[in-house]
């Protein structure tokens, strides 16, 4: 592929690579491996030359990522921790004002100004680093701020009702209890002068761009626009839509950003595959080539809205939970979605088998005491969404309620591996 990026990005790429070759331990022990020169890495194309940094490789492995002495750093990000033991993530002086200037640009693409009071409805402190960087990045647009933080649904409808923010910041589902609890409390969300839903965490979007049910409920019952965003902890980065919705951008000065298959090599534009993340101008813990684990595409054209920065469009799922069926593969978000709209499902979760060489067994699990929904019906309204018709079962609600949320996990079960050849590569990615 040719070198696609700026000169300005061309310039802190270099200069970010040679960075992580002196100071970073182990970057500097994979170049001395590589017996390669950093300074040849300035490009696009030449970037391709290295090896990926995994999740692996830091994990319990903090030191050897960290270039800045102990009194250079301000504060300690941990990462959820939802894909295996959580990792603390140094943030130098000098990172968290980059933090903030990336949440700038962010919100500034959402059409957020000094103007707007924007609600904050995350966790702010928990070690997380997205609370303090929506807090930082607002501050610095000079918007104010409303600190609702991960609160019940009491709390933030009451500040709503008395604050009457012009934006909320939170995650989807949250957004959308809080609107059905409004709606019961006699204060329909409709009402309230909020203009933007910036929605973290997870997608409202499906692959095509268009709104997911999620986003089309939320656009309907606040009566606002939805923006979508993707970041985390190791990317330091956040990926926001501007107001035509066609994936996030990526700001230039922050992010190198690659998408590749599962040999490892680059696919081409508007191809799902890996989001393979090296972010710029991080001092503490910079990473080279990191691999999320998440899958999106990426978009080159120029935008509608006049930015001609690269987009990312939505996250399709995890790599390692990829379905494979007679040839299609799919992601088990795609199935959620087709659930979602189906108003007798109460809950449901997948499990899937690999006892077939070619293709998954994918079984679906509903949870409905509507005794008029049938299974038959379900597999077909999913063969007609993703063109993959999968086993599906019906079971009490209070049942698959049980499944899908232990007492002991922090966010939903809904996906079951049972694949013996999946799980091994998962354990050597
Ligand atoms: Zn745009």
């Amino acid at each position: 592929m040719s070198n696609d990026l700026s000169a300005t990005q061309q310039r802190l790429l270099a200069a970010h690579v040679a960075y992580c070759a002196k100071r970073s331990p182990f970057y500097r022990a994979m170049f001395a491996e590589l017996g390669s020169d950093a300074a040849a890495i300035d490009s696009y194309a030449a970037l391709e030359q290295l090896p990926f940094t995994t999740k692996a490789h830091v994990e319990g492995n903090e030191e050897a990522f960290l270039c800045v002495d102990a009194g250079e750093i301000a504060d300690i990000c941990m990462t959820s921790g939802t894909s295996g033991t959580p990792v603390a993530f140094a943030q130098s002086r000098a990172d968290m004002r980059r933090l903030a200037r990336n949440e700038e640009l962010a919100m500034r693409c959402a059409g957020i100004t000094s103007a707007d009071r924007v609600l904050i409805a995350a966790t702010l402190d928990r070690c997380f680093m997205a609370g303090i960087a929506y807090y930082s990045g607002l501050q610095q647009i000079g918007a104010t701020t409303i600190r609702a933080g991960a609160n019940s649904l009491v709390a933030v409808a009451q500040l709503l009702k008395t604050l009457r923010p012009s934006a909320v910041v939170g995650v989807p589902t949250f957004l959308l209890k809080l609107a059905e609890y409004m709606a019961g409390d006699g204060a329909a969300a409709a009402l309230m002068p909020v203009q933007r839903l910036i929605c973290i965490g997870e997608p409202v979007r499906r692959a095509d761009l268009s709104l997911a049910p999620l986003g089309e409920q939320l656009e309907q019952l606040w009566q606002a626009q939805v923006y979508a965003t993707y970041a985390s902890t190791e990317m330091a980065t956040t990926f926001c839509d501007c107001q035509h919705g066609c994936g996030g951008h990526v700001a230039e000065e922050l992010m190198v950003v690659e998408i590749i298959d599962e040999h490892g090599r680059r696919v081409s534009d508007n191809t799902p595959g890996e989001v393979v993340a090296t972010p710029l101008q991080v001092s503490a813990m910079p990473l080279l080539r990191f691999r999320t684990g998440d899958i999106a595409a990426l978009q080159r054209q120029p935008c509608s809205c006049g930015r001609s920065s690269w987009r990312l469009g939505p996250i399709l799922g995890r790599r390692e939970q990829m379905l494979k069926y007679h040839g299609t593969t799919l992601y088990p978000p795609a199935i959620f979605a087709v659930l979602q709209q189906i108003d007798a499902v109460d809950s449901y979760y997948i499990e899937v088998y690999d006892d077939f060489a070619l293709s998954d067994r994918i079984k679906v699990v509903v949870g409905s005491d509507e005794p008029t929904l049938s299974a038959a019906a379900v597999a077909e309204r999913i063969a007609a969404a993703v063109r993959v018709k999968p086993q599906v079962e019906i079971a009490a609600a209070a049942q698959v309620r049980a499944r899908v949320y232990p007492a002991h996990k922090r966010k939903p079960q809904q996906f079951f591996d049972y694949r013996r050849q999946r799980r091994l590569e998962g354990h050597t990615a």
